[in-house]
């Protein structure tokens, strides 16, 4: 196993000559960093088309065009945002003046997944930026062309003792979580996740772990039909369903069941063909694992659509499954794939029951108009983050912070939550020295009597 100590020496020292925490250092690497991206925006979509056959409009929404929007966002609030807060100070402690300071940890580890390998590597890089540390990414093994090209773009653009990339499967990265960094953000699976914070723990380390699960996508019997077909065929085919808030699962009400799946149909065919295996732009299951643990699943239940694999291309086509249930081996883990399986409900409390009998989930999407059920849904059920009548698009506003919760992981980031995540709040009081306020001291006459009059 390889010993990182020595980049991850060098990384502390040149931290520690505080040139990172400048914001005027932070705001040109990310300058530098958009400028290499546009750069390179064909050399990425070539390298994203050879490991998982996306297309170069799925490559420049879900990953170029994702992270020049971050950079954009962070270029125009960073001053702002890194300003020293001043915050209120109680009567108790007059005379003092209170701030939160954001300061960077120091030296982050970044170790990004496979399925949008240039985007689940960049963003977390630009908040630790942006946050003032130095940082190591290790990319997924399972896309070696973007990670190769990721590595040459960050080799070229900073000093190793500011950022690196460090490229390696599993050995590699646990070699690297064997290291003391001061922050690690993962974003995979919850397995790893768990071996991730079990490594964390032995130094304290704090972490983001955004992490997967089943995440349940319910159509109510007063949803708008066609518009909800279309928003989940979307969310849940984008990059063949390897999308970790991709609709894992549906929950149709009966009554509407045969009109939304008729629907659905009709709608997948717009969006993908009659033969989305012939669709040349089709994402790729991204390797022959995966793609033999999802064509495993082809026969649970029903078959209502799809079904067809291509072995060779690593394709498979979208696939609706009805009459599932939760004892059926695709109901058992996250299924990260174009298989859609559905259940049914005659009652919202069969829906909240089923979800409620299983892990947090990291998106939770439901289509109603009833603004009660909403409310019913979005209190009693505890998910990462999620849409009322969409999927998947809540993930894109740098508003809102994205992460799990639960088994669907720790931690937030996006726009502001980005730089939060990557920065330590640090509390201050600044007190003055022209008087002293006498109530706090054990000699103080009726001392009990007076600070009562403050702490009641
Ligand atoms: P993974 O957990 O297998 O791998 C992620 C990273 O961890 C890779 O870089 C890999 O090299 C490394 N790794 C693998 N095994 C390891 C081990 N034993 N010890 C240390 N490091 C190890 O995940 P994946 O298959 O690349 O990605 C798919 C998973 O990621 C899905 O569960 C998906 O839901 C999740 N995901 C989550 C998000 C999110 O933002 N929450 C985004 C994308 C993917």
């Amino acid at each position: 196993m390889d010993n990182y100590d020595s980049i991850i020496a060098q990384q502390k020292a040149f931290f520690r000559t505080g040139m990172t925490k400048d914001v005027s250092y932070r705001l040109e690497a990310l300058h530098k960093l958009r400028n290499a991206i546009k750069n390179h925006e064909q050399v990425l979509m070539d390298a994203l088309r050879t490991d998982l056959n996306k297309s170069e409009f799925d490559a420049y929404t879900s990953e170029i065009g994702f992270v020049l929007e971050e950079l954009r966002f962070t270029l125009k609030h960073l001053r702002s945002w890194v300003m020293p807060k001043k915050v209120k100070t109680p009567l108790t402690h007059i005379g003092s003046r209170s701030y939160i300071y954001s300061e960077p940890y120091g030296v982050a580890l970044i170790i990004a997944p496979w399925n949008y390998p240039f985007q689940l590597a960049i963003a977390p890089l630009i908040g630790a930026i942006a946050a003032g540390n130095c940082g190591v990414i290790k990319p997924s093994e399972l896309t070696p062309k973007t990670s190769e090209v990721l590595g040459k773009i960050i080799h070229d653009l900073y000093p190793e003792e500011y950022i690196s990339v460090v490229q390696g499967g599993v050995e590699t990265s646990q070699a690297l979580l064997n290291e003391k960094f001061d922050y690690i953000f993962f974003t995979g699976s919850v397995p790893v996740g768990k071996v991730v914070m079990e490594a964390a723990a032995k130094n304290l380390t704090p972490v983001t772990l955004e992490l997967g699960g089943k995440s349940p996508c319910i159509v109510h019997e007063d949803a708008n039909i066609k518009l909800a077909a279309k928003r989940i065929a979307w969310g849940k085919f984008t990059n063949a369903g390897q999308t970790c808030i991709a609709p894992d699962y549906l929950y149709l009400h009966k009554s509407i069941k045969d009109q939304f799946l008729q629907q659905f149909k009709e709608t997948t065919i717009e969006l993908y063909g009659v033969q989305p295996l012939n669709n040349g732009d089709f994402t790729r299951i991204v390797s022959d694992r995966h793609f033999q643990r999802l064509c495993s699943f082809l026969d649970n239940g029903e078959l209502y659509m799809g079904g067809s694999a291509n072995q060779e291309k690593l394709t498979i086509e979208p696939t609706v499954l009805t009459n599932v249930t939760w004892e059926d081996p695709i109901m058992q883990d996250e299924i990260f794939g174009p298989i859609l399986p559905v259940l049914e409900y005659d009652a919202l409390s069969e829906v909240l029951e089923g979800i409620h009998r299983h892990p947090k989930p990291l998106a939770l999407y439901i289509f109603t108009e009833n603004n009660t059920i909403q409310q019913e849904v979005l209190n009693s059920v505890s998910f990462g983050g999620g849409c009322v009548n969409d999927t998947v698009y809540h993930f894109a506003s740098p508003y809102l912070p994205f992460g799990g919760v639960g088994n669907s992981g720790i931690g937030a980031y996006h726009g502001k939550g980005n730089i939060d995540t990557f920065s330590h709040q640090k509390s201050v009081l600044k007190q003055t020295t022209l008087f002293d306020i006498p109530f706090r001291y054990p000699n103080v006459k009726n001392g009990l009597k007076k600070i009562k009059l403050f702490m009641k």
